[in-house]
């Protein structure tokens, strides 16, 4: 019989790992686990699919039962038992169940509560038709709702979790409204990434409203009406409200457990600052490792990585530090995925990180085989050094792959150029001799090395100035197809021959390349750049252009005709 005694708090994700890692790592420690909920280790990620109805069972959300943990790992799992106070001088545990309270001795107490909904103070949120996407119970709940007779559901909140609710009740046939307050929805995306969902969305029938915060929710008789700040009101049978999580720490907190903007503060073992606590998941802060940042993130497999490796500290391993989260993460929304690793422009500018961005728009396989999707992939660097910041990508295929390719090659350290020599699996279902991350590779090895000098979508202004001459070398029929004003059209092929009509028009000015998607205007800008002129050469073409643009697109665009 062991004199230690493990207490967990929270019996899912980071608890769960920590309670089976422990057990394997030690027969002799008596682990109990305190679960508020009525479940452990329950697939809070399948939640979306079970209201979608792609995952039949609410039974397949249940991954274990107290009794099968009692089995395998010999664990005591007390379900309906809330830990309500911590003693961390007598090392004890307060815990309701059944109305009632008893105190539970711990050696050592790992706290993995995750997070809650968060509730902004927008009037009407208390309205019965409001619900939450967290627990099995609101899965089911929702699951009943639409089974009984809600037609019309409106969305708050466009992050992950939104869209995936989004994206299931559309599924079910509900008319769906998602309401985001950032300027476009999953706001961690780029824009000209967003863009694309921006679009996907629209061919579901999803009606987003983004740029606009919903200011009241008023019940009527049969309907809540749902009032945005632009005006616009919304009928809803129901509300699925995902603003956002903040972490459940109340507990910790009032025990004295240090917390940086509620986040619990731990070190690289998951110790808190009080002695024999440790905390993992959703309600601890982490540290970004490209930008420095701290900010809690709200996702799996970190908690669950966290909850092993605190249980091989306590157990007395020589634990290895916990991994700083590069906050990985994908959804998918209708044919689409929407990836992403590491940090987007706007965490680099707030952090004051030189990067150069990339853009690429390749074939999820060879093109040639049947079937072949176009994938869109933004990756930013340190023009210096190579280091790999961030990458998002967006496609029908494969993007889980690249990105996880990227992922793991920030993990090792691998630079950007180094990209170009992994060697990836490749036949023609598959990929292409020139995978797309070989390709972001390519392009960013280019444009360390000066191959090529890239100019990006937000520096428009720049290439529409009076003091640029912006050089369209598609072909005659796609430049007809809309163009940005006052740009000259030689196509690529034919550059080496109209180089005195190209040095005319510029008039010593700098040229603004530009293409499709970027490979044409990188050729043409390498004939110019021998031939002596200054110029850049558009990332990702007008492809992404376009894309960063979104609905402006065709303000900026001219024709033949005239406005595209
Ligand atoms: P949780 O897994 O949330 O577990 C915390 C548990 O602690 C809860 O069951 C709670 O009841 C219990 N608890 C809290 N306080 C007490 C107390 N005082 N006493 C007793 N018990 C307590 N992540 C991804 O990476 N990919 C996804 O696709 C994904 N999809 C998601 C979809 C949905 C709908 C949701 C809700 C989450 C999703 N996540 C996803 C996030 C992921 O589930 C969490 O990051 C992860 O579960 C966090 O683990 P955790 O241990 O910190 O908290």
């Amino acid at each position: 019989m062991s004199s230690q005694h493990v207490v967990i708090v929270g019996g899912v994700a980071g608890g769960m790992s920590a309670a089976a890692r422990l057990r394997r790592l030690d027969e002799t420690l008596s682990i109990t686990v305190l679960e508020r909920g009525p479940y452990v280790s329950f697939a809070n990620c399948g939640l979306p699919y079970y209201l979608s109805g792609e995952i039949a069972e609410k039974k397949d959300l249940l991954l274990q039962t107290p009794e099968s943990l009692r089995a395998v790992f010999n664990l005591d799992v007390r379900t309906g038992h809330e830990a309500i106070r911590i003693d961390e001088v007598a090392k004890q545990v307060r815990v309701r169940a059944d109305g009632t309270e008893y105190d539970l001795a711990y050696d050592h107490l790992i706290l993995s509560p995750g997070a809650k909904a968060a509730y902004p103070p927008i009037a009407g949120l208390d309205s019965p038709r409001v619900r939450t996407l967290r627990t099995v119970a609101d899965a089911v709940g929702l699951r009943d709702l639409v089974e009984a007779e809600a037609s019309r559901a409106v969305v708050l909140g466009a992050g992950f979790i939104g869209l995936e609710a989004a994206e299931a009740l559309r599924h079910c046939g509900l008319e769906v409204a998602v309401v985001e307050l950032a300027p476009h929805v999953l706001p961690p995306l780029e824009r000209e990434m967003a863009h694309l969902v921006h679009l996907e969305l629209a061919r579901l029938g999803i009606k987003v409203h983004a740029g606009v915060a919903a200011e009241s929710l008023v019940d009527q008789a049969d309907v809540t009406m749902v009032h945005l700040s632009d005006g616009t009101s919304l009928a809803a049978d129901l509300v699925v409200l995902s603003v956002g999580v903040v972490p459940d720490t109340a507990l910790a907190e009032a025990a004295g457990v240090a917390t940086h903007h509620r986040a619990i503060v731990v070190d690289e073992h998951g110790r808190t600052n009080l002695p024999n606590v440790y905390a993992a998941g959703d309600a601890t802060v982490s540290t970004d490792p490209v930008t420095g940042a701290r900010r809690p993130v709200a996702m799996a497999a970190p908690a669950n990585r966290a909850g092993r490796l605190i249980a091989d500290a306590i157990a007395g391993r020589s634990a290895r530090p916990i991994p700083k989260p590069q906050g990985t993460a994908i959804v998918r929304v209708g044919e689409l995925a929407a990836a992403m690793t590491g940090a987007n422009r706007a965490a680099l500018v707030q952090a004051g990180r030189a990067f150069t961005t990339v853009h690429v728009h390749p074939l999820h396989h060879a093109g040639y085989f049947p079937g072949a999707q176009p994938m869109h992939l933004v990756v930013h660097f340190d023009p210096a050094t190579g280091e790999l910041l961030g990458a998002q990508g967006v496609g029908a295929q494969g993007v889980d792959k690249r990105i996880d390719v990227i992922a793991t090659a920030m993990r090792g350290g691998l630079r950007v150029n180094d990209l170009m020599d992994l060697d990836l699996s490749y036949s023609p279902p598959y990929g292409s001799a020139r995978d797309p991350v070989t390709m972001v590779g390519l392009v960013a090895d280019n444009a360390m090395t000066g191959q090529v000098v890239l100019w990006q979508p937000e520096e428009l202004d720049w290439a529409l100035s009076e003091a640029v001459l912006v050089l369209d070398v598609r072909s005659p029929a796609e430049f007809a197809s809309g163009h940005l004003p006052g740009a000259l059209n030689v196509p690529h092929t034919d550059l080496r021959g109209r180089l005195d009509q190209v040095r005319q028009a510029a008039a010593g000015r700098p040229l603004a390349v530009m293409c499709a998607a970027g490979l044409r205007s990188y050729i043409a800008y390498r004939i110019l750049a021998q031939s002596g002129f200054e110029a850049k050469s558009l990332s990702g073409g007008l492809a992404t252009l376009r894309a960063y643009l979104g609905k402006d697109a065709e303000n900026n665009l001219v024709t033949v005709g005239g406005t595209q």
